[in-house]
């Protein structure tokens, strides 16, 4: 039997609308066993009574792990990533390994490369290594790319729509593309870049825009059919790293009105693109917050996958302050637990 750790904090919360006073965590083998007052719970084997915040691991839906430090990442309170482009057999090595108990970084989930036109983006991106991009050839070609990568343990589909930087798939290979993916379970997620091609990621069924569109104005008609079936990977930061700049204005004005049309945003960073920290982005936070007027329980919402309740995986954090009150709390990390185990613990 594996010890089991429990972790009382003064305050924590749960998910959304479950904030609970003088809590406890408690973990067995990974994966929490027990969420609630500490007053009824059980007793833990190693315990650690923290004065702080307690909340899910932070979950970072668009990195590209390969151009980061996967240490920092966890160190810095990000339990779970998804990278979102990268060499097929280095990225998928790599997520396998990171469900081992001995990997050292976050939860690993990966895409794989990118679906691409004959030379399109990233194929000669500089960030990019040969095999970023799989140039596709046709719809049948488009097809078993899908297939291949579903067999890999993908966890989504990407495709890139980005006319700015070379050709993109076909209407009928970004079809085979979406019809392919879902009939293996699997989300199509889309780069989108240039004007056009949002109202084209829509017209195929994509699942996801994996920024914030920013490239044009979209229409209310647009947004209002993307949050039926769409959402959205915020990665806002990027266009501006704490500047304000035009492609931040229009991204911002389109994810506004894509909320207020009922749509789902998700945090994202874009780790590895340009000056990203490793680990929790407070900037993202707060212009999730101030900028696009999401409430402070709404950002951290979009921030966890997984609420901390019986047989969810123990990923948790501690903060020194509270978010819900000051959403730099997210930058003052005390403790990190990653599958049950205390990965930092400082301050
Ligand atoms: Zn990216």
């Amino acid at each position: 039997m594996s010890p089991l750790l429990k972790v009382e904090a003064p305050r924590a919360w749960f998910g959304p609308g479950r904030l609970v006073r003088n809590a406890a965590v408690v973990a067995d083998s990974g994966v929490v066993t027990y969420a609630g007052p500490s007053a009824t719970a059980p007793l833990g084997d190693e315990v650690i009574e923290i004065d702080g915040f307690l909340m899910p691991g932070v979950a970072d839906r668009h990195v590209h792990i390969r151009l980061a430090d996967p240490g920092a990442v966890l160190l810095g309170g990000v339990t779970a990533v998804r990278d979102l482009a990268w060499v097929p057999h280095e990225i998928f090595a790599l997520a396998d390994a990171s469900e081992l108990p001995s990997y050292t970084g976050p939860l690993i989930r990966a895409a794989g490369p990118m679906l691409t036109g004959p030379g399109g983006y990233p194929t000669k991106a500089g960030w990019a290594p040969r095999g970023t991009g799989r140039e596709l050839s046709g719809p049948e070609d488009a097809r078993a790319a899908v297939t291949e990568l579903a067999g890999l343990g993908a966890a989504a589909i990407k495709v890139s729509l980005n006319s700015d930087a070379g050709p993109t798939p076909s209407d009928a290979e970004l079809a085979a593309i979406v019809g392919t993916a879902h009939g293996s379970g699997l989300p199509v997620t889309a780069h989108v870049q240039g004007v056009g091609q949002a109202e084209r990621a829509v017209g195929a069924g994509v699942d996801e825009f994996a920024h914030t569109p920013w490239s044009e104005r979209l229409s209310d008609l647009l947004l209002q059919a993307a949050a039926r079936t769409m959402r959205v990977v915020s990665t806002l930061d990027i266009l501006s790293f704490g500047n304000v700049t035009p492609e931040l204005r229009t991204a911002c004005d389109n994810l506004v009105r894509f909320r207020a049309a009922g749509g789902q945003v998700v945090y994202g960073t874009d780790l590895g693109n340009g000056s990203v920290p490793p680990g929790i982005h407070v900037r993202e936070a707060l212009l999730l917050h101030e900028a696009i007027r999401m409430t402070r329980e709404e950002v951290l919402t979009a921030m966890t996958a997984a609420t901390l309740a019986p047989g969810t995986p123990a990923d948790l954090i501690v903060l020194g302050g509270d978010p819900l009150e000051r959403i730099e709390a997210l930058g003052d990390l005390r403790l990190v637990v990653r599958g049950g185990k205390l990965v930092a613990s400082g301050a």
